[in-house]
């Protein structure tokens, strides 16, 4: 029998969701239903709800969430009722070929789990998207069970949300390309990833952490979490020239977290020229290219992306989150806002203006 729920929608670009009820279908075979405890708000969702992702409408997103599994689908044998669980972007089938490889993160049957077709919602008999197989801003998500991590029942509901995509994407790509102790690592873009990225940089001893963003209230909590460097872009000539006075021949590892090709360009450019890797982890409006002067790769310098941190599903994010749950891994410092679903379109607004890191809504 489809179950009520309640959900935000989202109707097209530049609308405001709306808060509506809609009818769930059951969990299928290899699925499961998830009561929704928090979902985060990340700066993806903003992208689609400003028009630069396509997205088929209606829909409900959100991928950012932790919750309780309430009831499993035939064929899953893995989860259980009652079981704490944290769903993630990309599926682990745990059979694929990438499963079964150490080297990505990126199981084969993405494509099957994460279609926009791919919805157990409708209101009315019209089916209702959800942004990637997902749909977290709701109370209630069924989703398959491959891509659902059970997670320790002593963390927090908000900070192992956070966990699955911004904790998990900033603290992953860090350990993902191996910054150690002698890293002198530059972030550009301190939001919900990019402050991770500093939170890991910092666990990882890295002994220079600098922080490139256009607004300066972010510096307080990035300090909090280990960043040794502020620059605030608007307010010098040249970013990678700084960058290059403070680590002499460039950062090691250099993050771009923002997903706009012209800062991609500086990264790069402030990227040591011999070893340096520069990750892009920010997500580009979709079509968007990028130039950058190709001598500047000749000399060994590497650039390349990095999706969900490289962080596997069901056999990466459980660690993760017991690191927050042991004290190991902050994410308390960077949930700033605790909100309702109704409330949800404040949140954006506040995202929009920066007066926020990481926003959570809280479910009963
Ligand atoms: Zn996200
Ligand atoms: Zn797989």
């Amino acid at each position: 029998m489809p179950m009520k729920i309640k959900a935000a929608v989202f109707h097209g670009p530049n609308q405001p969701l709306t808060i509506e009820t809609l009818e769930l279908d059951d969990p299928g075979p290899g699925e499961v239903l998830v009561k929704i405890k928090a979902t985060g708000l990340c700066h993806t969702d903003l992208h689609i709800i400003e028009g630069h992702q396509p997205q088929p409408v209606p829909a409900v997103l959100g991928h950012e969430s932790a919750g309780v599994v309430v009831a499993v689908g035939p064929d899953v044998s893995d989860l259980r009722e009652g079981d704490h669980v944290v769903p993630f972007l990309l599926p682990e089938c745990g059979v694929c070929p990438n499963c079964q490889s150490g080297k990505t993160n990126i199981c084969l049957k993405i494509g099957e789990r994460t279609g926009t077709d791919f919805s157990r919602l409708s209101r009315n008999g019209q089916r209702i998207h959800t942004f990637v197989g997902m749909g977290t801003f709701a109370d209630h998500m069924v989703i398959a069970a491959d891509r659902v991590a059970k997670v320790s029942e002593h963390a927090s509901f908000e900070g192992a949300c956070y966990a699955s995509c911004g904790g998990a994407t900033g603290i992953g790509s860090v350990r993902r390309h191996d910054v150690d102790r002698e890293a002198l690592v530059a972030v550009f873009g301190l939001g919900g990833v990019g402050l991770n990225v500093v939170q890991g940089a910092a666990l990882a001893g890295a002994q220079v952490i600098i922080g490139v963003d256009t607004n300066d209230a972010k510096e307080a909590v990035a300090r909090k979490l280990g960043l040794t460097h502020f620059i605030n872009p608007d307010k010098v000539e040249s970013v990678a020239a700084e960058i290059m006075a403070i680590t002499v021949m460039g950062a090691t590892h250099s993050f771009e977290c923002i997903g706009a090709p012209a800062v991609m360009r500086e990264a790069i450019a402030a990227t040591n020229a011999f070893y340096g890797r520069c990750t892009i982890i920010g997500v580009a409006p979709s079509g968007s290219e990028l130039t950058t002067p190709v001598q500047q790769l000749s000399m060994g310098k590497t650039v390349g992306g990095l999706l969900m941190g490289g962080v596997k599903a069901r056999s990466g994010l459980p660690s993760l989150v017991s690191e927050y749950a042991e004290g190991r891994v902050n994410f308390d410092d960077l949930i700033s806002h605790r909100l309702k679903l109704d409330e949800i379109n404040e949140g954006f607004a506040m995202m929009k203006q920066g007066l926020s890191t990481r926003t959570v809504i809280l479910f009963d």
